[in-house]
């Protein structure tokens, strides 16, 4: 064992010196919280970084989260040598992603167009310009290239090297030789790590293990479901002509990505069916370590690869190389605090794009813990929004071999995950299918999407950015919903029974909205965090002074529980997850009223039981909880059935609904009923960066209840500010063919104003319609300032002509849902 002197104490404890950790210190160091120290196993790099690609693209992502991490990581590694005098290797030589069928052609100008409204600069060049600049590419087949001339490749080692010494020089301490082999926590916070040369009392513990975070957490009760993955590339001998100056070429389409290496060409795969490695956990002692690769398995994507570079597969095999890397179950990194246990925040999983976001990654951690609140929309890639049963062996087995090919696939708007399906399933699951339902991968349970008519068997995804072969299905069920009666199945939605003697209080201190005022009615309230952004989006429904009922959606479900937990911790009130314990049975549209009425004795009209009624009703054998509460904009009921007598509900439902003419609905109609009515989905269209003013919900603040809330001084300076500059505008297209999905960017006047957060096809609107946040610079933004403008939508690369307005277009005066 080497002699290291370890400090007794430390402010925040970093595990693991790849570029991740050493990132975290060195922005935590430069926030001032100098009282760091970082402790790598072994040598800093020793894990996945020392042998990435290296990498550094901008382009690519329609996250804006993403984008700017990647933007930040680029500018910081340009930087980062003048500071440090440590070379970081960054070669601006520019990146070029190949389009070689019609397809991700519109994908990549869907993404470009999104890209150059973050400040990337993308230019679509033609495939002889592909050509000039990267002359051993087989160019006959490409239909375009997308070129960005500032991105490029760096030295990971340095990268990291470059970001350890910054940290020291800001007074961080990188220790090397010495593992962390447990956290040490008191009363559900962290106090402290164990080491193999001692202990360290800490406040917060960073876990940036890699693909050991999720061993390492497990040992502290603490979920990161992510799993290390056999990862490729092949270098070859010498090329003559290959030139150090030429960009980077990515070509998923043929699963390769290529670049000068040592004279020759490196050649990158993303094969589409890929191999998890260790399963049962990475070893302790696996430094510097390589895989030995599966010729048999890798050779047709090889193949594939090599046929966009020729020449590349004359030449002779240098290397072909096989390290691991960490893949989570939806390509998204584990960042932020772990609900499980307080201060242990984890940046791990980073799904092979650790280095080019890694400096953003660091930024955005370190300002999390150093004010406690992220500054940018965490929502896509906060810890808390996974399970801990994704962790399991099983889990990760199964879903790991689609994840990493996912990286390079067409990016299709209605693609859902194949692998690790049926985890969770509705009560009603069989009957929905025997309905003819075709199911997507709702945060783990299997989600009703639409219905196939006739008893026909669903015809399965629609990979396509047009019309998927269901829409008229689709518009059915929509239409069902505004004209007639369906029943819609949302027993996926996160539930918990709040109780005690201070669970009211608890509750409105929480809310930004009134919710214990009235027994037997349901709010939709929203949650702040003290700097007045939205931390959640739900429903409290108060059946009584001290039993309570609170809704939320599927990927809030682990942050929601996390929040009350917290909240009340030592009160008497006592949080229940009874997600698994009721179906949620919708019950919508204008004869709703009348079907449910031919179930049950309670009289459901519209004096006794009013918009926002909640009451135990009796349907057949059961007790039900009826909420009179819409998210598709109609009168409505949501029916909150115990899970054993669920099916019995709902063969009720379907037998009466007979009459009345039931049809099924799924979640497309309810992603375009809810669009049109202008509802938010928090984590789609609204988030953690957003005040509720801007969001538009300043109609469910209430600034003066008795007692305050949560943020309301912050809400209050919010409010003083006058009408905001920003502010989610619903936005239509008026000509019904295109399709918005997310990430469209919307102009005023011919200027960038804003991008779609999330869109679906209006049936009753008659076009594509979405939410935007907009950002009006220093004008007021309000409904004259958006009467004024000319506005449109950029759809791949094509404007067209919208309409925007503040107030929802459907039924803004709400007179439908009170009816
Ligand atoms: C073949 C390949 C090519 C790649 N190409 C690119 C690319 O071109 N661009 C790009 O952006 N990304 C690329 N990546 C991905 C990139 O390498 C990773 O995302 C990144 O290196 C992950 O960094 P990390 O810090 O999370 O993990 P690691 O580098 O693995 O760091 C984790 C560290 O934690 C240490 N550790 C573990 N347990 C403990 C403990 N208990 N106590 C103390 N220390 C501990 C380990 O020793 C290790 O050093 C590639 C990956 C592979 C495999």
């Amino acid at each position: 064992m080497s002699q290291v002197t370890l400090p007794s104490s430390a402010r925040v404890v970093v595990i693991g010196g790849g570029v991740i950790g050493s990132s975290v210190a060195y922005h935590l160091a430069h926030l001032g919280w100098r009282d760091v120290v970082l402790l790598e196993r072994d040598r800093v790099t020793s894990g996945t970084t020392w042998h990435a690609a290296g990498l550094m693209v901008t382009f690519g992502s329609t996250s804006e989260t993403s984008t700017e991490m990647r933007k930040y990581t680029r500018d910081l590694y340009a930087r980062l040598e003048a500071e440090t005098g440590q070379a970081t290797g960054l070669r601006q030589c520019g990146f070029i992603e190949v389009a070689s069928d019609p397809d991700r052609l519109v994908e990549y100008r869907r993404v470009s167009a999104f890209n150059r409204h973050c400040g990337i600069d993308v230019q679509e060049i033609s495939p002889a310009e592909v050509k000039r600049l990267f002359p051993l590419a087989r160019v006959d087949d490409v239909l375009a290239g997308f070129y960005v001339k500032d991105d490029g490749r760096v030295d990971p080692v340095d990268v990291t090297m470059a970001l350890a010494k910054g940290a020291r020089m800001q007074g961080a301490t990188v220790l090397e030789g010495v593992a962390v082999t447990d956290v040490l926590q008191k009363h559900g916070a962290v106090t402290g790590v164990r080491t193999t040369h001692g202990d360290i009392a800490c406040e917060f513990v960073v876990n940036c293990a890699g693909m050991w975070a999720r061993q390492l957490a497990a040992r502290s009760g603490v979920a990161v479901p992510l799993q290390s993955a056999e990862h490729y590339y092949l270098i070859t001998e010498a090329i003559a002509g290959v030139d150090r100056a030429w960009p980077v070429l990515e070509d998923p389409g043929c699963y390769g990505y290529y670049r000068e290496e040592g004279g020759g060409l490196m050649v990158g795969l993303f094969e589409a069916a890929c191999a998890p490695w260790k399963l049962d956990g990475v070893p302790d002692d696996f430094s510097f370590g390589e895989i030995p690769p599966d010729w048999d398995r890798m050779m047709p994507y090889l193949e594939k690869a090599l046929s966009r570079v020729p020449e590349a597969g004359e030449a002779g095999v240098k290397k072909f190389f096989c390290g691991p890397e960490s893949f989570t179950p939806d390509l998204r990194p584990c960042v932020g605090e772990a609900p499980e246990l307080k201060n242990y925040f984890v940046a791990a999983g980073l799904n092979s794009i650790g280095i080019l976001t890694g400096g953003g990654v660091g930024r955005v951690l370190a300002h999390w813990i150093t004010t406690g609140r992220p500054d940018v929309d965490v929502t896509g890639m906060h810890v808390d929004r996974l399970h801990p049963y994704q962790a399991n062996a099983a889990y990760r087995r199964t879903r790991t071999v689609e994840s990493l090919g996912m990286v390079y696939q067409c990016h299709y708007p209605f693609r859902s995950m194949k692998t690790a399906r049926g985890a969770k399933r509705s009560p009603l699951h069989e009957r929905l299918a025997a309905r003819g339902a075709y199911f997507k991968d709702v945060s783990g349970w299997e989600g009703a999407d639409w219905y196939a008519p006739d008893g026909r068997p669903p015809e399965g995804d629609a990979l396509t950015w047009g019309r998927p072969p269901w829409f008229e299905h689709w518009r059915a069920e929509h239409e069902a919903t505004r004209e007639g009666v369906i029943v819609m199945d949302m027993s996926f939605m996160s539930k918990f029974r709040v109780e005690g003697r201070d669970a009211g209080r608890l509750l409105e201190r929480l809310s930004a909205n009134r919710v214990s005022a009235e027994h037997g009615v349901i709010t939709y309230t929203q949650w702040l965090n003290e700097g007045g952004t939205l931390e959640a989006d739900l429903t409290v429904t108060c059946l009584d002074d001290q039993r309570f009922f609170v809704v939320a959606t599927d990927t809030a479900h682990r942050h929601v529980e996390t929040l009350m937990r917290r909240a009340f911790e030592g009160a008497h009130a006592f949080v229940s997850d009874v997600t698994s314990a009721y179906a949620q049975i919708n019950v919508q549209g204008p004869k709703s009223r009348a079907l449910l009425q031919s179930l049950t004795t309670t009289d459901l009209s519209n004096t006794a039981f009013p918009y926002r009624a909640a009451r135990e009703i009796e349907v057949g054998f059961a007790r039900v909880l009826c909420v009179r509460i819409t998210y598709l904009g109609e009168l409505g009921y949501e029916l909150y059935v115990p899970a054993e007598q669920a099916t019995h509900v709902y063969d009720l439902i379907a037998e009466a609904g007979a009459a009345h003419g039931l049809r099924h609905a799924g979640l497309k109609a309810l992603a375009s009923l809810r669009m049109e009515k202008g509802y938010r989905d928090y984590g789609h269209d609204i988030d953690n960066t957003d005040t509720p003013y801007e969001a538009g919900l300043g109609f469910a603040v209430a600034l003066d209840k008795p007692g305050g809330f949560v943020g309301r001084d912050a809400a209050l300076a919010q409010k003083a500010k006058g009408t905001p500059t920003r502010r989610l505008l619903q936005v239509l297209v008026k000509d019904p063919e295109p399709l918005m999905f997310h990430a469209e960017v919307v102009r005023r006047d011919g200027r960038e104003v804003g991008y779609v957060r999330a869109a679906s096809y209006g049936f009753t609107l008659g076009g594509a319609v979405g939410l935007a946040m907009i950002d009006a610079g220093n004008e007021a933004l309000d409904q004259a300032w958006v009467d004024r403008g000319v506005w449109e939508v950029d759809i791949a690369g094509v404007r067209y002509p919208a309409a925007a307005s503040i107030r929802p277009m459907y039924d803004p005066g709400m007179a439908r849902i009170k009816s």
